[in-house]
Formats: C-alpha cells, structure tokens, sequence
C-alpha cells in the first residue's frame, strides 16, 4: 500500500521511471519544516533522531545498564534548573582551586608554584586543551598497526576570521563575566588586557585548516616546543590505567608545525600569571553554559551575538540538553546502546550478514564473464572481494554490560550535578582515548556509529559497514518479500562493494594498501569503460539549473550504483532459483516480483529538491541527482 501511494501511476514507466515509482511520495511525506530537499533517507534520519532524544529523555532504570543510567541522569541533571542554581558557581570554582587557581580571581598568584607543563598536564586530564588540540587514531597505510598520537592546532574562543572585529565584544565578556564571579584581583583591567593581548597573539601563530602535517619523533617536537609533551602525554596514559609510554623516539603526527615556534616565544615572552590567567580564563569559557543559566545569559549571548554573529543562546532547555549531549562524540556507545537496545531487530544482524555473502557470490560470478579482464587480474578482483570485511549492525561488545559501563567508569550521572557531570564526561573521554595510544588496532573496532542511516566502504581497510539504523523499511523488514529486501538494502551492500572497484577504490589492494593490483592492460582497459560512464552521465540534463550532471565527479557513485543493482539483483535472481519458485507479488500492484524489485530499489531514492539553490548544491555532490541515481542504472542494466 505504501508503495503504491508513493507512485504517479498516470505516468508510463517506460518514459520516466523516476516519477512512475517517486511521483506523489513528496505528497505523502511533507517536509515537517519548509526545507530546500526532502527525501525518503532524510525522512529515517529524522525518526531516528527523534528515537534517539525519546531515548535519552526516558527515566534512569536500575535496569539500564549502568552506563545508560548515567547517561540519563545526565539528561535529567540539565534539565534540573533548580539544581544547578543551588550549586551556583561551586563546582567551577572548586575545580579551578584544584587546577591551580585563577590569579585575577583569587587574586593572589604564586609565582614559583607555577609550572607550565604541570599545568597543561592537569588541565588536559580534565579535557581542557588551551594551548593545542589532540586526538589518539589510527595512522596511515605506512604505519604500524597501532594508536598514533595527533596534535593539532588549538580551538580559539573566537573563529579566525572573526578574531579582531570579535576583541571588543570578547573583552566586554571577560569582564562581565570576572565581575559575576566577583573577582579580587586589584588590577583586574591590566590583567584582562594582558590576557586579551596573549589570545591575539595565539590567533596569530594559527594556520588555516588546509595546513600541512609533519609526522615527527618526540624528541624532534621537544626541539620545537617549550612544552614538554612527552611528559605531559605520559601523565595522561599513566592516569588512564595503561602501561604504554611515549619514548623520544616515538612518531606522532604534527598538524600544527606552522605554530609550535612562535608559541615558544610567546611562552618565553609572557608573564606566567598572564598563562595561567588564559589557562583558567579558557576553563570558565568552556563550561560557562553548565553554570546557572540565568546569571550569565545576557553576557553570554552579548558575546555570541555581537563576537560570533550567531543566534543568542537558550530557548527550549530540554532542547538544548539533547543537541548538546547527542552531539557529544564519546557518547556514542551508549546511545548506540539504547537504539539496539530498542529499535533494532537483532535478527536483522544475521540476515544482512548472509545478504552480504549473496551479493559477495554475485560479484564474484559477474567477475567471471568479465571479457576485457586478463586471467590475473580478474583472480586478483576476486581475491578483493573475497577479503572484504564486513561490520553490521553494531559492535556485539555494545551489548555486554560489563564492557559498556567499564567505557565509562569515570563518568557520573547524578541527577542534580550538572557541571560535575559534564566535566567528569570530558575526562572519561580523555582517558578513555589515552588508553588507547600505542595499542594494537583491533580488527573489530568499529568506526561508524550504529544509528547513522547510511552505509559505507573504506578502501583503506577493505571493509563495508552497514550500521544498524539502515536496517529498517524500505530498505529492509524481516516480514517483506526478499525482492523487496534485495532492492533495497540489497542494492546498498553491492553499492558499497562496489566502490571497492569503483575508479578510486581500485587504487586499494585486498589489504588496503595503496599499489597497482591489476594489469596495466587492463588499467587501460578499466578507464575506457569508465569514460563511457563519465560521458554518459554528462549528458544527463538537469533544466533546473541549465545545466547537466557532472560524469566526472560522480563517477565513482554511478559505478557504485551500476554495479550494486546488478549484485543484488542477480543475487535475488539465485535465492529464487535455489526457493525452486516465485514469492508472492503485492495486493493492489499488477507487477511481477521481477518488477516490484526494481520499484523498490527506485523509491529508496524518491524525494524533491525544491530550490534552484539545492540543485545547484546537488551538482557539486559526488552522487548524480536521485532521478538520474535511478535513470541511469536501471537503463544500464541489461536484466
Ligand atoms: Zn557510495
């Protein structure tokens, strides 16, 4: 029934296929805002979203596991106004006091006691990065299989094409805010110029995002930096529990070398109370917004408005609770959690899995007749495929208590800490990714989040993902026809293992590796196939915009898009074979399975683009505009 609504039966198939399948499914799915395009993916994404706040607003349980009672009694915390009037600026003010203290509020500063890289150290154990940014990842192809440490160029208060029309307004915030704390300090005007003087020269020592990376020894960044980062990443992994040490000899990747040379200098030429001012100065800015809301909004949105140019903050709280804490990366396991938990049939795991195997069978047979291939390099393709690794759904340790709530065992949830508890969270978060440094990559770690609606391949680790939240209508459902089911998350599986092939992921060898795999004859072969793609797509019009697709750009999508229909077409093609009959066709639709297969997999693309502005945008998309995503594969496909 929901696909027939979807149709424009007026309209022959045979000349627009698109709007035969799609034609009144914007009629039946409204955008719930005025936005520039809807379609049916962004329509799941939104239900999902807002399964995943329901979630989150849902009463800790002593049934929830553990880390999911934290995480909901996080909620109820920033919720709870009252509570955190109570505490007013307490918990700040104590953590401060632990870190060493703000000499322009307490006024009072030792001197001697002070000690730059003690500081940074602690301040970073509490996942406050004044100076410098950092992350603990993989690394490249070249590397060793471990944890690589990243370092990257500090996030200002103020983006750098804002900074100077910003001072004025930052400055007036400073001392809106050092007034609401009732600071002591009697130079208290010298002290904020100081330190409005120091952020300026910081913002001078940045580069754009687009900057250049070094991958370095440690002992070559101590010649470089003041600071002494193998002691303070050290303190970090002892503080996490691991055993694991940074040595001088250790590689690391530099993306800030542009700034680590002026920031000695500026270090050597700045007062240590000025330091330990914009060190402390940079706490408060952070965790402002988990103080009382209504003691310091007007200097907040003061500064939002007049420095940044945004919106001024507030509005809805329990609104703004869930944007900050679904945006919140190291809470992923645990909203991953209570949507499996929840929403996903865990069946669907084992299915998807074997439907990967189907099309995996299916590529592999397509492989076989593939003329212009030399013997080699076809057994090459085929051994590519075979090694493809595959995560579905969501990492099984999601689902073992005792993993979940070990991820998270410095976090707390108190209902009535607010401040405590955001803070605890970004610490948790730092050791938890310092435990990590150095440790051998797990071939089951995942890199994708369970709720995303959307499925990936990553060339460089010869792996498809299909998270758990794409399994769902209409790409998948456990009582739908397996053409429905083949069409639809079918189509996405070779989509994604297509791309293995597609012209940049046959750059990849089955382990990942950037080198040549084929022939060179093949090569050459490869690229005259593709350009009958690229001008095929060219030629694609798109009178919205005067315009036509760009075969070049998307081509890699529209080989995914060929390839992946044929897969799981001809893999349905095989389960009916081996069933010895047909399935049953739909009540209402005068269409044989056959055909209902290829409706299916054109309305998982059915939506509208409704601006010019949105079709322009849509050009410089890697992936051809939906109507030609279902066009051109369905009039390549010779099934
Ligand atoms: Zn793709």
């Amino acid at each position: 029934k929901n696909m027939k609504a979807n149709m424009n039966t007026q309209v022959n198939p045979c000349d627009n296929f698109y709007e035969y399948a799609c034609g009144n499914w914007i009629n039946n799915n409204p955008p719930p805002r005025q936005m520039s395009e809807y379609a049916s993916f962004y329509k799941i994404n939104n239900e999902v979203r807002d399964n995943i706040k329901k979630l989150i607003m849902t009463r800790p349980s002593s049934r929830d596991a553990v880390a999911v009672r934290k995480l909901r009694g996080i909620y109820r915390s920033c919720i709870n106004i009252q509570g955190i009037d109570r505490r007013g600026d307490k918990p700040m003010l104590k953590l401060l006091k632990r870190l060493g203290g703000f000499p322009m509020l307490d006024g009072s500063f030792n001197k001697r006691k002070f000690n730059v890289n003690t500081a940074v150290a602690n301040y970073m154990t509490n996942g406050f990065m004044p100076f410098f940014d950092d992350a603990v990842e993989r690394g490249g192809p070249n590397d060793p299989p471990r944890k690589m440490y990243f370092l990257v160029q500090p996030r200002l208060h103020m983006p750098m094409n804002k900074f100077r029309n910003g001072l004025p307004a930052y400055r007036t915030f400073i001392t809106k805010v050092m007034g609401l704390l009732n600071a002591k300090s009697t130079t208290l005007s010298r002290d904020i110029d100081d330190l409005v003087r120091f952020a300026t020269s910081l913002n001078d020592l940045l580069a754009p995002w687009t900057a250049r990376n070094a991958k370095r020894t440690f002992s070559e960044l101590r010649r470089l930096s003041s600071l002494n980062f193998a002691r303070i990443i050290n303190i970090q992994t002892k503080k996490s529990g691991s055993t694991f040490r940074v040595k001088p000899s250790t590689a690391f990747y530099d993306y800030a070398p542009h700034y680590w040379s002026g920031f000695n200098r500026l270090i050597k030429r700045t007062k240590k109370e000025t330091i330990a001012n914009y060190m402390a100065w940079d706490l408060v800015y952070n965790t402002i917004g988990y103080l009382p809301e209504r003691k310091y909004k007007s200097a907040i949105n003061n500064f939002v408005v007049n420095a940044l140019g945004q919106y001024p903050r507030g509005g809805d709280r329990s609104y703004s609770c869930l944007r900050s804490l679904t945006s919140d990366k190291s809470l992923v396991p645990i909203v991953s959690r209570m949507y499996v938990d929840k929403y996903f049939d865990k069946r669907a795991k084992t299915i998807a899995s074997e439907m990967i195997e189907d099309i995996r069978k299916s590529f592999e047979d397509m492989l076989q007749n593939v003329q212009w291939m030399d013997a080699a390099s076809r057994k090459a393709g085929y051994d590519k495929a075979a090694a493809i690794k595959k995560d579905v759904g969501y990492p099984e340790e999601l689902l073992v208590d005792a993993k979940l709530n070990a991820k998270f065992s410095k976090m707390t949830g108190w209902s009535s800490a607010y401040y405590a508890n955001t803070v605890s969270t970004w610490r948790n978060s730092k050791r938890e990714s310092f435990k990590q440094l150095g440790m051998t990559l797990s071939k089951d770690e995942w890199h994708i989040t369970a709720t995303t609606v959307n499925a990936f391949y990553e060339p460089s680790l010869n792996r498809i993902s299909i998270p758990a939240a794409i399994l769902q209508k209409p790409f998948y459902n456990k009582d739908h026809p397996k053409y429905l089911n083949f069409a639809g998350i079918g189509y996405v599986i070779g989509h994604e293992l297509t791309h293995g092939f597609d012209n940049s992921g046959k750059n990849y060898d089955l382990n990942g590796n950037r080198v040549q795999w084929w022939s060179s004859e093949t090569l050459r072969k490869y690229q005259q196939k593709a350009n009958c793609f690229v001008n095929q797509y060219n030629s694609f019009q798109v009178p919205e915009v005067n315009s036509h697709v760009n075969g070049k750009l998307t081509l890699n999508e529209n080989l995914a898009d060929n390839g992946g229909i044929l897969e799981s077409f001809r893999a349905y093609r095989t389960y009916i074979a081996k069933l010895g009959r047909e399935e049953p066709t739909l009540p209402g639709l005068n269409l044989t399975p056959n055909q209902l297969f290829y409706l299916n997999s054109a309305q998982v693309w059915c939506g509208k683009v409704f601006t010019a502005a949105a079709w322009r945008r849509n050009l410089n998309e890697v992936h051809s505009p939906m109507r030609y995503r279902v066009w051109g594969s369905l009039m390549n496909s010779p099934d």
